[in-house]
């Protein structure tokens, strides 16, 4: 599995210094609770797209989501996403932060001089940049942690965790005897791979993988 990370800028990633790129190995490495030296990390460059003079709001949001479907042209997937650094044109940005906080990809911005990169605050969420349930598709969810949230309408809980806080959330081990519908909570996470189903609300046993 290749871990990408997206450059979404006209800063192409073959011209960044070797110390901005192993800023990105950290920030994915610190996903993980092991942080291997071998794990395949790939910068994908997706062009910052030109955003005319008298483009209005409408039309910034539709260059965003046309320039976004180049995303899954050269990944495939979002899972394995890990971050990506945004930077350019500033309400393209924002429509650009929106869709990364709906994916629950953590956007991030260069330092500049140092090598390094810091993370957009969270946007407010109104409706179309909070992240969805994956279980009901509510968008009435609250964070718990950075990218890990719960749904306010079915209870689920779910994002992108390290192998170590996918355990504060779902025990590794099965429930035993019958659940009731009522004590079924959705959990849906992405850890390396992604691994979703139902647990019991109170012990956090497994009831269904899935
Ligand atoms: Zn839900």
């Amino acid at each position: 599995m290749i871990y990408r990370f997206l450059n979404i800028s006209n800063h192409p990633s073959d011209k960044w210094p070797k110390e901005q790129v192993d800023e990105v190995r950290k920030i994915v490495n610190a996903m993980f609770d092991n942080p291997i030296a071998d794990r395949k990390i790939g910068i994908v460059d997706i062009p910052f797209p030109q955003i005319p003079p008298d483009a209005d709001t409408q039309a910034v949001t539709d260059i965003v989501t046309t320039a976004w479907e180049l995303v899954h042209d050269k990944c495939g997937t979002i899972i394995g996403v890990m971050g990506a650094m945004v930077q350019g044109e500033m309400t393209a940005v924002v429509a650009f932060l929106k869709i990364l906080q709906q994916c629950l990809i953590p956007a991030y911005a260069a330092t500049g001089e140092v090598a390094g990169f810091r993370a957009y605050p969270a946007l407010v969420g109104n409706g179309n940049g909070t992240p969805q349930c994956p279980g009901c598709n509510s968008t009435r969810t609250k964070p718990v942690r950075n990218q890990v949230h719960e749904c306010l309408v079915c209870g689920g809980i779910f994002g992108i965790c390290s192998p170590r806080e996918y355990r504060e959330y779902v025990s590794p081990e099965w429930h035993q005897g019958p659940c009731d519908l009522k004590d079924r909570q959705y959990f849906d996470f992405e850890i390396r791979d992604r691994s979703h189903g139902w647990m019991h609300r109170q012990t956090r046993k497994i009831v269904q993988i899935g």
